[in-house]
């Protein structure tokens, strides 16, 4: 098994788990920041709606005996250490300033001190709208303390003396703002924290469901998978149409077919070629041993043997050699055929010009055994086709016509046009083939008759399969035992233009 195969669930697995977690830790997170910002805003508004009087207050309750201003003009800062002490008994978070009509500090009343330098002048504009709107809206404005900062505050003016200006009361000083943020920073934590470990524990529990539907799937074909290759060759996924991965089940399945299909294909190949080495050496052997036979009689009995005899026994010895070549010849010629060594020509060529060529070669023969060997053609016709191929498969055909037929028999080659092409058709009228052995006499060497072993080698029809596969073309046979064959094909027609 190898090893993406294995590491191929985890590691889905482990990428799933790793966007869960980042998923619950991001979620965490985020609601942790909302949840402060609003809790912050929120305890502000609040804030700032229940303490928008204090200003107002301070000016009715403080303003309405004393002056908030000296005669001398200078502030009144009994008045305000006054003040002081009754906002430390209330409030120690806010701080008191006092400010002219353009929002220059006059006074501040601020108990607990820090380094900060405070800022001289505030601005007026969120001031003038908080009094505008009466406290309704949340607003903030300027920290003095803390320039360029903003806080709630409570505001409302005065004019006394000819003079005027704005109580200015900052309600979450930064005192205030340091023990709130510790105070808040520890709640969200504890809040943070639970919230997190609350959605992770549903986080997991949720993802290994869902991790365990969504790889289900996935499982089921790594299992189909590994069975296959461990050998067993009919494991297929089963409905894999309606798998979440049906285009992956699918492809799966059809690679199998094909692998186990081209496996029965090359067993079957290979069956075939040992029957081919068996005959084949067979038929090697016989014409040997004739051959070894005559030879050492014509040695041993050199001085003995007649003149005739001795000619008798060489013509025997020269027929077996040429059987010998011929078989070689052929066996040669279809194992290049088979390993597609032979890439056809194809020209146009007259086709009757070449079946009369080979009427006139097989003449002799024919006439040896008596049988009449007849060429019907009605006119010059070329076909666009290997030259020395289609010979060749039209003398194996002719061949087999003249050794399959007895004496006083006949075979035609004739030639029709038909369509685009030219049909060519030898027919016998010889021994025929048993209509159950018809579909086997192409395959290499399955000779139909074994007993008629000894007039040939069972490869001429085999090179002639091969010739017609070449030029994308088909041979049929039709044969009645006792009656005759005809061999048929078409090769395509060459329209001289
Ligand atoms: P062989 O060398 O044995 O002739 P072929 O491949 O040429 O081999 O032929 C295969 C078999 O088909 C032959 O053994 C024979 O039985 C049969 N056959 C082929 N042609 C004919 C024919 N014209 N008439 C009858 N049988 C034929």
């Amino acid at each position: 098994m190898s090893k993406s195969e294995k590491t191929l669930t985890p590691k889905l697995v482990k990428k799933l788990w790793l966007a869960f977690i980042l998923l619950v830790v991001l979620m965490g997170a985020s609601y942790m920041l909302i949840t402060n910002h609003f809790a912050g805003k929120h305890y502000e508004e609040t804030t700032q709606r229940l303490n928008s009087e204090v200003a107002n207050h301070v000016i009715a309750e403080k303003f309405k005996d004393a002056s908030p201003f000296l005669e001398d003009g200078s502030v009144n800062k009994p008045l305000f250490g006054d003040l002081m002490h009754d906002m430390m008994a209330v409030n120690q978070g806010i701080e008191v300033y006092l400010l002219d009509d353009a929002g220059v500090i006059l006074y501040s009343v601020v108990l607990v001190h820090d380094e900060n330098t405070p800022a001289k002048q505030v601005s007026l504009a969120p001031i003038k709208s908080f009094i505008a709107q009466k406290g309704g809206k949340y607003i903030v404005g300027d920290d003095p303390r803390n320039p360029g900062e903003q806080k709630i505050f409570s505001a409302a003016p005065y004019a006394v003396d000819g003079r005027e200006g704005y109580i200015y009361i900052i309600l979450a000083s930064t005192n205030f703002q340091a023990v709130s943020d510790t105070l808040m920073g520890q709640y969200f934590a504890k809040l943070g924290i639970g919230a997190t470990l609350l959605t992770s524990l549903f986080s997991i529990i949720i993802g290994l469901l869902a991790i365990w539907f969504l790889t289900k799937n996935l499982r089921l074909i790594t299992n189909t998978v590994r069975r296959f290759q461990e050998g067993d060759l009919g494991a297929r996924i089963e409905n894999s149409n309606d798998s979440d991965i049906a285009i992956f089940a699918n492809s799966f399945n059809e690679m199998a077919d094909t692998i186990t299909g081209n496996m029965d294909k090359m067993q079957s190949v290979d069956l075939l070629r040992r029957e081919l080495i068996a005959n084949v050496s067979h038929d090697l052997r016989t014409p040997l041993a004739i051959l070894k036979g005559y030879i050492e009689t014509l040695q041993m009995k050199r001085d003995s043997l007649s003149e005739s005899e001795k000619q008798e026994y060489l013509q025997i010895t020269h027929d077996n050699v040429d059987k010998l070549s011929s078989l070689i010849n052929q066996l040669f010629e279809y194992s290049k055929l088979e390993a597609e060594q032979v890439t056809p020509v194809k020209e146009p060529f007259s086709i009757t010009e070449l079946s009369y060529d080979l009427i006139a070669k097989f003449k002799v023969l024919a006439e040896q055994k008596q049988i009449r060997l007849e060429l019907d053609t009605q006119e010059n016709s070329m076909v666009f086709a290997d030259v020395s191929l289609v010979e060749r498969a039209l003398q194996n055909l002719i061949e087999n016509a003249i050794k399959y037929t007895e004496p006083n028999g006949k075979v035609t080659l004739s030639l029709s046009q038909k369509g685009k092409n030219i049909e060519i058709n030898i027919t016998d009228t010889g021994t025929g083939i048993p209509v159950n052995e018809q579909p086997f006499i192409f395959d290499r060497y399955k000779q139909v008759d074994k007993s008629a072993k000894k007039q040939g080698y069972g490869l001429g029809l085999a090179i002639v399969k091969k010739i017609m596969d070449l030029h994308d073309t088909t041979i049929t046979v039709l044969s009645k035992p006792k009656e005759g064959s005809s061999f048929i094909f078409n090769l395509p027609a060459y329209q001289v233009s």
